[in-house]
């Protein structure tokens, strides 16, 4: 069944040891489930359905199967909320419908625009559990990359991270992750979904918000095909990119399945180091979360894999270190993106100086690789990576 997920030399009577560490993941993941999308009137919520589960919903209330692919571009190319909009589907059956469903968006409980036009939406859900997420426009063109979370909270507590400091409260159904992209189209007012070529303002997803999402791969993986489905949403898989903290058997199956760009959340070159500041490395330490690198189908020029280092002074900013990662990375197509600390209340590190930061990008970009230093949007409304945290607990 899953041979062709399988790690290399994990063939013939070995016992596939990479399968048994994914089943305990998702069994863990089940455990967070999100609630069902149903309204405390009965209605079901259609969003975050994939097309078969839709056809299934339409059949329950008696009706064909084609309603499931009518539906679909009116929720997904058109972005409508309401039925009575449907102008190819006859009155009756609008109503019907909208006796047994709903199309649902997350309630907007906040929305900052920051300074530099990144704006923070925070996401409540029908359980009352929030989310944020984050708009980033290219400072020079009409795109932008929209930043996904993936879970209330996280279970890893990663140092440099404000999430890291909020317990995991649950998973996000895909309902819940397609819904923040959709809520922030609405916010721009980006429907119907922009076609082939066409410019769209919202143009990139990263997911890259709070939460582990390979530690809740079934609901992101739902969530990435319905958003990749040309006869809807239609964003490319080549415009998605999924940040991980190095959850490595779910790595080939994000890779194999959704083929979607891959970040990894490197950090630090040593284990002793990596230990401290991501506690996940113990689990799944350097040597085979780069061998998982190296598995990534795709893997090309075109395709590169980015590493994630956020620079904390002293601690994995040297000289030595940009070496290390040089040697540790050689022969994958990467680039490094080198992420200056951004503090949020109660965080205990600083930032590398200009200069540390130069030094080390020098030497990743002598070795060939691209090395940007991100620039932090949204600091003043604590929209920077690993700002974010619920409003439920960030009072706390
Ligand atoms: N859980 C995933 C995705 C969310 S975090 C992961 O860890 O990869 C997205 C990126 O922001 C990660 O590389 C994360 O390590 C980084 N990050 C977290 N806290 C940060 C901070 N305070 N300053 C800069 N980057 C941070
Ligand atoms: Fe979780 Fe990522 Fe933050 Fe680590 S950096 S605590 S994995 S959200």
């Amino acid at each position: 069944m899953s041979s062709a997920l399988d790690l290399p030399g994990a063939g013939g009577n070995t016992p596939d040891l990479s399968e048994a560490e994914r089943a305990r993941i998702l069994a863990k993941a089940a455990l967070f489930a999100p609630p069902p999308s149903v309204l405390t009137d009965g209605r079901r919520d259609l969003v975050g359905l994939s097309r078969d589960e839709l056809i299934a919903a339409v059949r329950e209330i008696g009706e064909a199967p084609f309603r499931a692919k009518q539906l679909w571009h009116w929720i997904y190319h058109q972005g409508v909320v309401d039925f009575a909009l449907m102008a190819n589907i006859a009155k009756p059956l609008r109503e019907k419908l909208a006796a047994h469903f709903v199309i649902g968006r997350p309630e907007v409980a906040m929305d900052l625009i920051s300074e530099d036009q990144t704006r923070k939406m925070l996401f409540r859900f029908r359980d009352h559990e929030s989310v944020e997420t984050v708009y980033i426009p290219d400072v020079t063109e009409d795109r932008g990359a929209v930043c996904l979370s993936s879970q209330v909270g996280c279970t890893l507590s990663c140092r440099f991270c404000h999430t890291g400091t909020q317990r995991l409260t649950r998973n996000l159904s895909a309902a819940e992750i397609v819904g923040q992209f959709m809520a922030m189209r609405d916010a721009y007012g980006e429907w119907p979904s922009p076609k082939g070529e066409t410019p769209r303002f919202l143009s990139n997803i990263v997911l890259m918000g709070m939460g582990e999402p390979l530690y809740n791969y079934e609901n992101v993986a739902a969530a990435m095909k319905i958003i990749m489905d040309g006869e809807g949403i239609g964003l490319s898989r080549r415009r998605i990119t999924l940040s991980t903290s190095g959850v490595v058997p779910m790595m080939d199956r994000c890779g194999a399945e959704l083929g979607v760009g891959l970040a990894v959340s490197l950090h630090a070159v040593s284990d002793d180091v990596r230990d401290m500041i991501v506690p996940l490395n113990r689990k799944y330490p350097i040597a085979e979360l780069i061998a998982a690198c190296r598995r990534y189908p795709g893997a090309s020029n075109a395709r590169r894999i980015t590493f994630e280092y956020v620079m904390l002074k002293g601690i994995n900013d040297s000289e030595a270190d940009a070496r290390e990662l040089v040697r540790l990375i050689a022969g994958i197509p990467a680039k490094v993106n080198l992420i200056p600390f951004n503090p949020w209340p109660g965080s205990i590190h600083e930032t590398s100086s200009g200069n540390a930061i130069r030094r080390f990008a020098d030497i990743v970009m002598n070795a060939g690789y691209a090395a940007p230093v991100r620039t932090p949007r949204g600091r003043d409304i604590l929209a920077a990576c690993g700002q974010l945290k619920s409003a439920t607990e960030a009072a706390g």
